[in-house]
């Protein structure tokens, strides 16, 4: 492993030998004298071609995609490998050692997913924002694929979900095609993900970069069947952008999904009385929202039929917060 970090905007694969697996450090400064160090996989295929980014961990308590990156570069033979594949498996290292969804608030308390494209002059959680963002623009282009990989966090817990940013665009076709391309269609939602900006899938949308963003079921968990239901998805993606040998994975393709966020009507403790996955029905009630003398505030209902792709498993709750989503399959 090379120790000795490089710059993140000085990084040029073209330096790197080909046919083998490379682990370094890249320095991201994000002070006057303080740097962040994040870990890179590389390979540089014998042949050219394209070019994949795979991200994780912009999120810090988001851990099934940390895990399946490395499993899928590893398993990779890169003397086969077309292109170059790039993989940061710790997009936020702030979030990640303080076990923490967002930047500690001894830092800056920053969401790095609603920073980007970032600032180059700001926080610290915009400065690594405008790096990563930097590095992605700056090494693809639209024949290329971002993959950035989330999970439902400590917090919730959600159905495995592969999709694309509904951002109008050169990308937005390519994106979708791409996230059809991702396997095990047996265990997954195509989803089509709202517009919402800020997000690093949903900027390098916007760059017109092809990207699949993906959620796994988190719960602050990291089970080994959903590390691998990610690593095979990697794996299939390079097979699909013709970057590695064997059969190209089978095309979804199901009417893509969108969801229906449904939000904590008031503060208060949310008892549950369904699972995450579960089919639910219009009107169903999904859970109570309870104050300390066990009175009711609110319920949460369902407002139509539709599978609970995401439910809030933490208990208390404030206003406004999204304790559910329906697919709208
Ligand atoms: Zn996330």
């Amino acid at each position: 492993m090379q120790m000795t970090p490089t710059p993140m905007s000085e990084f040029d694969p073209a330096l790197l030998s080909s046919g083998e697996l490379h682990r370094s450090w890249l320095e991201v400064p994000i002070g006057l004298n303080e740097h962040a160090r994040l870990p890179l996989l590389a390979i540089r295929g014998a042949a050219p071609g394209p070019t994949a980014l795979f991200v994780a961990g912009i999120h810090g308590d988001e851990f099934e995609g940390i895990a399946a990156i490395p499993r899928a570069m590893r398993e990779l033979d890169p003397s086969t490998v077309r292109g170059t594949v790039l993989a940061l498996p710790v997009g936020n290292v702030f979030a990640f050692h303080s076990q923490s969804r967002t930047s500690p608030a001894s830092l800056d308390g920053g969401n790095l997913a609603r920073s980007f494209p970032g600032r180059e002059s700001g926080t610290p959680t915009e400065r690594l924002a405008a790096a990563l963002f930097a590095f992605a623009t700056r090494l693809l282009g639209p024949d290329d694929l971002v993959v950035d990989l989330h999970s439902a966090g400590t917090r919730y817990r959600y159905s495995r979900l592969v999709g694309f940013r509904e951002i109008p665009g050169p990308a937005r076709a390519a994106s979708e095609e791409a996230a059809r391309h991702f396997g095990n269609i047996d265990l997954s939602v195509l989803w089509s993900i709202v517009p919402t900006r800020g997000m690093f899938n949903s900027e390098t949308s916007v760059a017109g970069i092809p990207t699949v963003a993906a959620e796994a079921p988190g719960q602050g968990s990291c089970s080994d069947d959903d590390v691998q239901f990610y690593a095979d998805g990697l794996t299939n993606l390079l097979r699909y952008m013709g970057m590695t040998p064997g059969p190209r994975p089978a095309r979804d393709s199901r009417a893509a999904a969108s969801v229906t966020e449904i939000l904590a009507g008031t503060d208060g403790l949310f008892v549950t009385q369904v699972e995450a996955d579960e089919r639910v029905s219009s009107g169903q009630v999904l859970g109570r929202i309870i104050d300390a003398f066990g009175e009711l505030r609110s319920e949460v209902i369902a407002p139509h039929d539709g599978r609970l792709t995401a439910l809030r498993t933490f208990g208390t709750v404030y206003a406004g917060e999204y304790v559910a989503w329906i697919c709208n399959e």
